[in-house]
């Protein structure tokens, strides 16, 4: 591991990105293809992100000039385009999510190759032609996954949480994720024994992540999902560590994209991580 601190441009002292996983009742879909139940409310929880989360957290990020990094399933493109194309029409950035949220090791090369091919077609049909970066359905990767991104050309991955601070791994950018900046682990409820935290208490921790971020000179990469973090508690208490964050000179607001960019440029040599699968 390289202890070296990473270095941010013009002197800044934290990366900032807020990524969105616009995951809808998809990923759900998908974990019950074999089986599907009757019932309909776990749908309907999950379909508040597309109806209605997605567009508040548009209006916010418009209201405090956030470019944000969308990630999304080629399934959600095909069903909610107008959506897709509000994402596209405020500048943000879109990667690719699987198409049905395939969890990589749930299938195969040739078939994670035919879901993104489909996924950034339903994309690109909407947004228009674009390079892509990937972050993978439930945060899973496999060796395969990474050979089947370099096929197609991928621009970086953004699944893994093997350091705090952009690496590479088998080749590619690496945008390190973590469940502590994932709004999931906190709010997710389907029943219980799960009990959904306080929204104040939530972006207390983050606060604290991206103090110590700052320190250390990492990435503050947040993760959310419309239909949890679309919420209207949440997103207030989210606005609030944006507003702290917008007056801190020490932070690099920025994008995925960007970021793979920057750390393509500046660390051909550094930080190279070996990721794929040993026990020795
Ligand atoms: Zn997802």
């Amino acid at each position: 591991m390289n202890t070296a601190q990473y270095r941010w441009p013009n002197g800044k002292k934290v990366g900032v990105i807020v990524s969105i996983d616009f995951d809808g009742e998809v990923p759900y879909l998908w974990r019950t293809r074999k089986s599907p139940p009757v019932g309909i409310g776990d749908l309907e929880q999950r379909r508040f992100g597309p109806r209605q989360g997605i567009y508040r957290m548009l209006e916010l990020f418009k209201l405090w000039e956030i470019r944000a990094s969308f990630f999304i399933p080629g399934l959600i493109a095909d069903k909610y385009p107008n959506a897709v194309e509000k994402i596209a029409e405020g500048g943000h950035e879109i990667g690719l999510h699987g198409y049905r949220h395939e969890r990589v090791d749930e299938i195969d090369a040739a078939e994670m190759e035919e879901t993104l091919q489909r996924a950034r077609a339903s994309i690109e049909r909407i947004a228009g032609q674009r390079d892509m970066g990937y972050r993978s359905p439930s945060w899973e990767m496999t060796d395969y996954a990474f050979q089947v991104l370099h096929r197609l050309d991928v621009l970086y991955d953004s699944s893994l949480m093997g350091s705090d601070h952009p690496y590479w791994a088998e080749g590619f950018p690496e945008i390190p994720v973590q469940w502590l900046l994932d709004d999931a682990i906190f709010y997710r409820y389907s029943g219980p024994p799960s009990s959904p935290r306080n929204p104040g208490d939530v972006v207390d921790l983050w606060r604290r992540e991206f103090e110590g971020l700052k320190r250390w000179n990492g990435l503050f990469l947040v993760t959310m999902h419309p239909w949890i973090s679309g919420r209207a508690s949440r997103l207030q208490a989210v606005e609030v560590l944006i507003e702290q964050m917008k007056q801190d000179p020490d932070v690099w607001w920025t994008t995925c994209g960007e970021v793979a960019d920057y750390h393509r440029k500046t660390y051909a040599d550094e930080f190279h991580e070996k990721v794929s699968y040993d026990i020795e």
